[in-house]
């Protein structure tokens, strides 16, 4: 089974050929948001859930 990583922000899964994405790490995965989305990270992360795994974890944390 091939899996392909793609490089998109995973808001609102723009590229980094149409925006500069940030990488993060969590729990070995790699993620990417792009500077727009940053906030909801920090501010609405309950928005993540069902985008990332485990983000009910950290919402909750
Ligand atoms: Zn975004």
């Amino acid at each position: 089974m091939e899996e392909k990583k793609e490089l998109k922000c995973l808001v609102c899964d723009k590229s980094e050929q149409e925006v500069p994405l940030i990488m993060l790490t969590y729990k070995g995965n790699e993620l990417r948001i792009c500077p727009q989305h940053m906030p909801v990270l920090i501010h609405n992360p309950h928005q993540l859930i069902g985008k990332v795994d485990g983000a009910d974890e950290f919402v909750a944390g």
